[in-house]
């Protein structure tokens, strides 16, 4: 196994919201003990440390207090002294207790999904917590010990005004965090937010306000110390997340869990969604994967180009060149072209030889077309 990232999926949820696709169900104790004790048995047959270890979901701290503990004594035995430990939690089910959990098992990254400091955002979002806990649950991790914490805001909902967006981020910025993910809200398909679009009862924001957002976020967070890594992410200096970069990177990891994707030697699967089918294939050990695809190294080349763009520093030829096999100049020509007249791409130089290329401003507002260009 080349795979030096692992992902664990805890699918579950206090209760679903709005405008989520990902794969979680109501939380259900029994379920998750039938659940956590195949991760933990699959971690055991594991043999070796991982430089970055992510437990996101759905909501992993929705776990019971022993659950999680259990999980998390399990994980750390994947980590040595330099790995990323990184837990993704909700304001909601954050306590003293837990926060003590996640320390004591060596978690050293915290993601918090607080989406809003604005009371009717969460309402309309659908969010368990208010605002108050949103706020109060990132203090609270700091004073537990937490000195690497993360939140991710979602900005772009209806009714949503420039000006209580810019208040909003500013008051995100008076926390103790070292990283923010801002996120445009999409209607994603088949939830509770589409329906809602398709029946007219929410009107999207335009999209010059949706960008306008944007680049106060990218300004204002540039101002305060977070620098602009990836589309939608800012780290203070030496907190970008690692795990991430290896998505970007599109370097091999390995996924535990119910819907959790592989990507190793070229290969990417995915298991089973869901919960219930997940635990009975495992008891009957039948194969949990459900999709698993065999990517060609054209393949491979296009899709590093489409995720390694979405980064601030871009794609390097010489990088690129090391990391598929593939001189991009060649493989992107006409792409390359197309997004130049665009206004979407510059190229990197060195005096005035092209040395890779990165997104301009606008490529930045548009980084779908752009990736799909190169896709
Ligand atoms: S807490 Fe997160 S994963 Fe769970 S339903 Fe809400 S957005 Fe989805």
């Amino acid at each position: 196994m080349h795979a030096k990232s692992l992902y664990i999926h805890i699918p579950f949820c206090r209760r679903k919201c709005l405008y989520c696709d990902f794969y979680s169900i109501v939380y259900d104790d029994n379920l998750a003990v039938s659940y956590v004790d195949i991760i933990v048995s699959q971690l055991g047959s594991i043999e070796k440390k991982f430089s970055t270890v992510y437990i996101g979901g759905g909501t992993p701290t929705s776990l019971n207090r022993r659950l999680l503990e259990r999980l998390l004594k399990a994980a750390r035995l994947k980590c040595d002294n330099e790995t990323e430990f990184t837990v993704e939690a909700n304001p909601e089910s954050i306590d003293e207790e837990k926060l003590k959990t996640l320390l004591d098992c060596g978690v050293n990254r915290l993601s918090i999904g607080i989406q809003s400091l604005d009371e009717r955002k969460l309402k309309k979002l659908g969010r368990i917590h208010d605002a108050a806990k949103a706020a109060d649950s990132v203090i609270l991790a700091l004073r537990r010990g937490f000195k690497n914490i993360s939140a991710d805001l979602i900005f772009g909902l209806w009714s949503e005004t420039l000006n209580s967006w810019q208040k909003e981020l500013d008051e995100a910025l008076s926390l103790p965090l070292k990283h923010l993910s801002c996120y445009s809200l999409t209607y994603e398909k088949n939830t509770p937010l589409f329906f809602a679009l398709q029946n007219k009862s929410v009107e999207p924001l335009e999209d010059e306000t949706v960008a306008a957002m944007y680049e106060y976020a990218i300004e204002r967070l540039s101002l305060r110390g977070f620098k602009q890594y990836e589309i939608s992410n800012f780290a203070k200096e030496g907190f970008e997340c690692r795990h991430n970069l290896t998505y970007w990177d599109n370097l091999p990891y390995l996924g535990l869990g119910a819907s959790a994707v592989s990507y190793e030697e070229g290969v990417r699967s995915e298991n089973i969604s869901s919960v219930h089918d997940f635990i009975k294939r495992y008891t009957e050990g039948r194969p949990l994967e459900e999709f698993s695809e065999k990517l060609s190294p054209l393949k491979r080349a296009k899709e590093t180009a489409a995720l390694k763009i979405r980064t601030k520093e871009g794609i390097d030829f010489g990088w690129f060149k090391s990391a598929t096999g593939y001189d991009f100049p060649h493989l992107e020509k006409k792409a390359i072209s197309a997004l130049l007249a665009k206004g979407l791409i510059k190229y990197k130089k060195e005096g005035n030889v092209p040395t890779g290329i990165a997104l301009r401003h606008k490529g930045f507002l548009f980084c779908d077309t752009v990736s799909s260009a190169l896709l």
